[in-house]
């Protein structure tokens, strides 16, 4: 399903899709943040892009690689959480081929690795909002790039009508109704990056 190749196509992807997106984001995040997000991921995910001219032995260590550049490159709370997400998926596809069925182990791993560090829940507004649905979506087996994006994109969508309780939109409260998450938008870019390039 996913090898070395389709990683690194895959992040290079992201990184194009983020730098075209940063003033989007960013705007986003003005709404109901700092309006650093766009700026935040577009940098740190440069960095990741021109670390991955390299040679490269297998999608784990892609991945390790992705997510150490993302822990120091990437500003803001998201920097910690995406480099935890690209830690988490490295080591669950450690020495394995990723199929369908490892690579819903990997956003198991993400998740897990992105409540945990951000002491976050589904519900409260943030990118886990996109992570749980992909993953609920994964687990039920068969994996269809389609439906992959089509999952991410709805969960997207689904942030704007809820109430922020953790992160810098929490201090919103009410009033971070009615807005998208940024980092639900970056997390969804993700998601349709990957199917494009496997699709
Ligand atoms: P900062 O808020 O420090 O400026 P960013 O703007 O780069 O960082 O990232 C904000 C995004 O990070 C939010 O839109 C949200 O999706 C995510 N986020 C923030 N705090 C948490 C948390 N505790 N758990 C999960 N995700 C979070
Ligand atoms: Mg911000
Ligand atoms: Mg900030």
């Amino acid at each position: 399903l996913i090898g070395v190749e389709e990683t690194i196509q895959w992040l290079k992807n992201y990184n194009d899709k983020l730098s075209e997106q940063k003033d989007y984001l960013s705007q986003l995040d003005r709404a109901i943040g700092d309006g650093d997000h766009g700026i935040n991921m577009a940098r740190g995910f440069q960095q990741v892009a021109d670390s991955l001219d390299d040679d490269f032995d297998d999608v784990s260590t892609v991945l390790k690689k992705t997510a150490t550049t993302v822990m120091s490159k990437v500003g803001g709370a998201s920097g910690p959480l995406y480099g935890t997400a690209f830690l988490k998926m490295s080591m669950a596809c450690k020495g394995k081929e990723v199929d369908a069925g490892v690579f819903a182990e990997m956003v198991e791993a993400a998740l897990g690795g992105i409540k945990q560090r951000g002491k976050s829940e589904e519900g409260e507004k943030t990118m886990v909002d996109v992570w749980s649905p992909v993953l609920d979506m994964l687990r039920e087996g068969e994996f269809d790039a389609e439906r992959l994006k089509k999952t991410a994109e709805d969960a997207m969508q689904n942030t704007e009508d809820m109430t922020a309780t953790k992160g810098r939109a929490s201090y919103f409260k009410e009033r971070s109704q009615g807005n998208l998450d940024p980092g639900a938008v970056s997390s969804y870019y993700l998601f349709a990056e990957l199917a494009d390039v496997i699709g």
